[in-house]
């Protein structure tokens, strides 16, 4: 198994005991510890560096916006943009959506149209979608999950060829299943019939190496806080003729060329769509994480996920009572487990859990649709990244053990 470690001294939260026990984490997917190197990025900003970006002609903001630009650069080439201004910088994966969902629609989207999700997306990409269509007189539809746990492409071709879809907004990885869904195919039919395509890469940017061009989608959206950056920072990516045939969605500072008091005109993406002072340290942070992942290699996390979740996945389907949801073969999905069990209720084996120092997730994931889906009252999440080992597996599975013969 690709051995990482050796990284887990750069984790200092790693290093502590709950309950009486040795921390074993496996939420990452609600979100990722961070690195040292990540924490100092935010003292050293802090510390040397702070002021407001843009427009500052002192040392400290020529600084700090040098700084911030240049992690702008940095995440274009980390999730392979063509341009730095395609990068807009946001709260995170929900803001992202929330952003395409309101200020594209407002352009592209109209009474009648048609806009297709899956049954697999986070809540985020429902409810956003729900608000989008709601606004306009638009139909929301979805493409169902089989029960493997992969999509029914069929649907969607039909739903492709005989509706007037403009929209369709997927997600890459599903933080419930762990199904890696085949975005490249995806867009490429949406791309064939002149619909638009937005991806939801919460689970996978830095899990899994990332493309954009060669995803081919007009816009992806990424959480920081779950790849060892800080929470509230995350990215949209756009393609740019698309962002700036967008109107803002946010008015306010920075996001504007002139103001009158009958009217204003606006800069082009990406600042546009960024008013107010955004999140500096956060963006530091950002930096210094796609530093570290980028020092690990993409390529050795997503072998460690993958041969982790194997292994966790051979133990699970061996313990009785346990159903397994998401693709059967590891090479289809991320590194996560999410599994009901027949004996106990996914709260209560998370309380048990807990007792044991184990952080487990349980309950619907903001996937209620697909808890529908599968008749699961909710499901018990194991969730790993590159920090963790093969013996806190082992720990996992020895505890599960306890917490059947316990509620049995
Ligand atoms: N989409 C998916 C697939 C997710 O897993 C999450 C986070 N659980 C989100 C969207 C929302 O991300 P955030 O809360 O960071 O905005």
């Amino acid at each position: 198994m690709t051995d990482l470690s050796h990284l887990r001294a750069d984790f200092p939260i790693l290093h502590q005991q709950v309950c009486g026990h040795p921390l074993v984490y496996f939420d990452n997917a609600a979100t990722s510890q961070k690195p040292r190197q990540v924490i100092d990025a935010l003292v050293h900003y802090y510390e040397h560096d702070n002021a407001n970006v843009h427009r500052g002609l002192h040392e400290l903001s020529n600084r700090s916006t040098a700084n911030f630009e240049a992690v702008r650069k940095k995440v274009a080439r980390f999730i392979g943009a063509e341009h730095e201004e395609e990068i807009i910088f946001t709260r995170g994966s929900t803001e992202g959506i929330n952003l395409v969902a309101q200020a594209w629609s407002a352009q592209h989207l109209k009474a009648g149209d048609v806009v297709v999700i899956t049954g697999m997306e986070h809540h985020s990409d429902i409810v956003s979608w729900q608000l989008a269509v709601e606004r306009c007189g638009a139909t929301l539809k979805h493409v169902p999950v089989l029960d493997d746990g992969t999509l029914d492409i069929s649907v969607l071709d039909s739903l492709l060829a005989t509706e007037p879809v403009k929209m369709l907004a997927c997600v890459h990885i599903s933080n419930s299943l762990g199904t890696i869904n085949p975005v490249k195919e995806i867009c490429a039919k949406a791309r064939a019939r002149g619909v638009a395509t937005l991806i939801d890469g919460a689970q996978a940017v830095g899990h899994v190496p990332v493309n954009v061009r060669d995803i081919g989608c007009d816009f992806y959206v990424f959480s920081g806080h779950k790849m060892c950056a800080p929470t509230g920072i995350g990215g949209l990516y756009g393609r740019l003729e698309t962002l700036n045939s967008m109107q803002p969605w946010h008015g306010g500072g920075e996001m504007i060329e002139t103001v009158t008091l009958e009217r204003s005109t606006y800069k082009a993406a990406p600042h546009r769509f960024e008013a107010g002072t955004p999140d500096i340290a956060g963006v530091i942070g950002l930096g210094a994480a796609i530093d570290y992942l980028e020092s690990v290699g993409l390529e050795n996390i997503q072998a460690h996920g993958r041969e982790l979740t194997l292994y966790a996945m051979e133990k699970l389907n061996a313990l009785p009572g346990l159903r397994l949801l998401g693709p059967p073969a590891p090479a289809d999905r991320a590194s996560l487990a999410g599994f009901t069990l027949a004996c106990a209720h996914p709260h209560d084996l998370v309380e048990f859990a807990n007792t044991q120092g184990l952080a487990l997730r349980g309950g619907h994931h903001c996937t209620q649709p697909l808890m529908k889906r599968f008749k699961a009252p909710g499901t018990t999440r194991a969730s790993f990244y590159f920090y963790n080992t093969q013996a806190e597996v082992d720990r996992m599975i020895d505890i599960l053990n306890q917490a059947i013969a316990f509620f049995s």
